[in-house]
């Protein structure tokens, strides 16, 4: 009997956020309790590296203890172990711990791992020998953020994305924006983790570049060894590991069918958008990096609805420059021409991290110096970006949209430094777009609430459903334990929506959706009925919703939209409207 014949055959099921299947190997990108690396007598230009690591990693330890603060605080933990944590991310940023640990590599000529493992073990130590049963009782919690640390400093030189041969199935505790905006089609199968949810950066990456992937799996890491046989279905979020070879058949037989599916939907990239009855919808797609261009075209993408600029931040140690930001979207924009490219200025925070930037340690992100708020308050970063959109919008379409508007004097604030940044590039005589349309997302509830004021000043709106949500049903869009609270068909959640779209129309305003609910048939069907006539999604789902929108007349829709919005419960609301969409829509991969 060979070793993999006595594997134990393992389901789990996690939260399917990027459809596909794919059987392959596993490639285990972290795992607590790593082994920790020994060298000595290192040559002095592997030490200098080793010290860059280590610079790394200790940025990489603030932000878990960071974590362990907000843990703390969300458990209503006194202000005593709070100031701990503190204490400890003082001690993470001091000048004197660095100085010694890079002293140690280099008079030693030790490794990162093993110097850093000699100063953290100092630090473990200190929490455990604290007289507190709180912390001693966490003290696993604290062995398990010294893991992280190093599974963090080994995964950058030695398991990172990029450093993958084979294509594989990457199994990790979590993957952030910046390593999901490594992986490569073709070198990473799908993705599996511990931890996250539908609406995470990561989720809505990996739906961009069509990796399958399954989320919130709670403890895969540890049930999964790398090399172990995996079946991931994204669709369902059923995880198959050590597989038998019937269920093994029964899977490619399903994948085959669902690549089938994907081709016939093929059929529907140069036919319009337009329901039986005459109403033309603009499908226009989401994008994070270049890379997805080509892709969001052949899926017969009419311009691009929502430009997530955050990504030319992310994956480096200093600020992009005014240069490459007009460098990156004139080049979106040449390729999209003469279709409209929508460039949301940069939201970062909440589950999106610079590592260029000192951001705040905060209680709570999604809430606090996030997108606007953050730009507003560096307008160096914001006008930097804003003087790179404008002089690229002298090459084509091109329109600003400011996220997390909470009210009116944000945005006003906004509008006042693009109209400096403009007056500077008059002086300068550098072109852009005299007339470049400026507009926000909707996706904090209290901009949802007077958009008919907001109207009076922005452009146009687009509905930010994944934030709407998360604020208006008070759900971290990243925590898996409340991931059974994001309800898109939520009574309120519909109810905001057609708030916002009346409110629009009636001050004749330009509003589309391109949170992720656009591209989800079942809601793009009630944001048909409602009239939106612009949706912005990823590219594989323009054609599942174009095949929908031309299955139906606006006037069924209309009445699904008006009746959906009369019951109770997102489950009444659910079952409602499968109901009706199966009347005329059938993904044959799903029946
Ligand atoms: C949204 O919130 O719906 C949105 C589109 O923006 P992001 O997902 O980038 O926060
Ligand atoms: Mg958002």
């Amino acid at each position: 009997m060979t070793a993999d014949m006595k594997k134990e055959v393992v389901l789990m099921r996690g939260i399917g956020v990027s459809s596909g299947i794919v059987i392959g190997k596993v490639y285990l990108i972290d795992k607590g309790g790593v082994d920790v690396p020994q060298f000595c007598h290192l040559d002095p230009e592997s030490a200098d590296r080793e010290v860059k690591r280590f610079n790394d990693a200790v940025m990489e330890s603030r932000g878990q203890l960071r974590k362990v603060k907000r843990t703390l605080i969300k458990e209503g933990r006194g202000k005593e172990h709070i100031g701990i944590i503190d204490a400890h991310l003082m001690i993470l940023k001091d000048q004197m711990l660095i100085n010694d640990t890079v002293k140690l590599i280099k008079k030693e000529r030790l490794n990162a791992e093993w110097a850093l493992k000699t100063v953290l073990k100092g630090i473990s130590e200190l929490f455990d020998r604290m007289d507190d049963s709180y912390f001693k009782e966490r003290s696993s919690d604290i062995e398990h953020i010294v893991d992280r640390i190093l599974v963090n400093l080994a995964g950058e030189e030695h398991a990172g994305i990029a450093d993958i041969e084979e294509p594989s199935v990457v199994v990790a505790h979590d993957l952030s924006p910046a390593d999901t905006a490594q992986m490569v089609k073709g070198k990473v199968l799908a993705f599996l983790t511990d931890i996250g949810g539908k609406t995470s950066h990561t989720a809505i990456m990996a739906r961009s570049l069509e990796i399958p992937a399954v989320v919130g799996l709670g403890n895969i890491t540890r049930r999964i060894e790398a090399g172990d046989t995996v079946i991931v279905d994204g669709m369902t979020g059923a995880v198959i590991i050590n597989p038998s070879e019937s269920v093994i058949d029964v899977y490619k037989k399903r994948k085959e069918k669902y690549e089938a599916y994907g081709s016939t939907l093929h059929h529907y990239r140069d036919l319009p958008a337009e329901t039986t009855d005459g109403m033309r919808v603009r499908l226009l797609g989401n994008m994070e990096i270049a890379e997805e261009i080509a892709a969001l075209s052949d899926h017969g993408a009419e311009g691009i609805g929502l430009y997530r600029s955050e990504f030319l931040y992310l994956n480096r140690k200093d600020l992009p420059t005014e240069e490459e930001h007009l460098a990156a979207y004139r080049y979106v924009t040449k390729k999209m021409s003469p279709n409209p490219v929508t460039i949301r200025t940069l939201d970062i925070g909440g589950d999106k991290f610079l590592s260029a930037m000192e951001v705040a340690d905060e209680i709570n992100p999604a809430m606090g110096l996030r997108a606007i708020r953050l730009c507003l308050k560096r307008p160096d970063i914001f006008k930097t970006q804003l003087r790179g959109i404008l002089r690229a919008s002298a090459y084509g379409k091109i329109k600003v949209m400011f996220p997390m508007i909470s009210g009116v004097d944000e945005l006003r604030r906004a509008k006042a430094f693009m109209e400096e940044a403009k007056e500077e590039l008059r002086k300068e005589k550098k072109p852009f777009d005299e007339a470049i349309e400026a507009g926000i997302m909707i996706e904090v509830p209290s901009a949802a609430f007077i958009v008919d004021i907001l109207a009076e000043e922005a452009d146009f709106f687009s509905i930010g459903t994944n934030d709407l949500l998360q604020y208006s049903l008070a759900i971290d869009r990243v925590n898996e334990h409340v991931a059974y609270l994001y309800e898109p068909f939520h009574p309120a959640v519909l109810r905001i929506i057609k708030r916002v779209i009346d409110a629009a129309r009636k001050k004749g305003i330009d509003v589309s959706v391109c949170g992720e609910m656009a591209g989800e048939p079942e809601h793009a069907l009630i944001f048909v009925g409602m009239g939106f006539s612009q949706l912005s999604m990823n590219a594989f789902s323009l054609l599942r919703v174009k095949k929908l929108i031309r299955s139906i007349s606006s006037s069924e829709a209309g009445d699904i939209a008006k009746t959906a919005l009369k019951f109770s419960t997102a489950r009444e609301v659910e079952h409602y409207v499968s109901t009706r969409l199966a009347d005329f829509y059938k993904e044959e991969y799903w029946s």
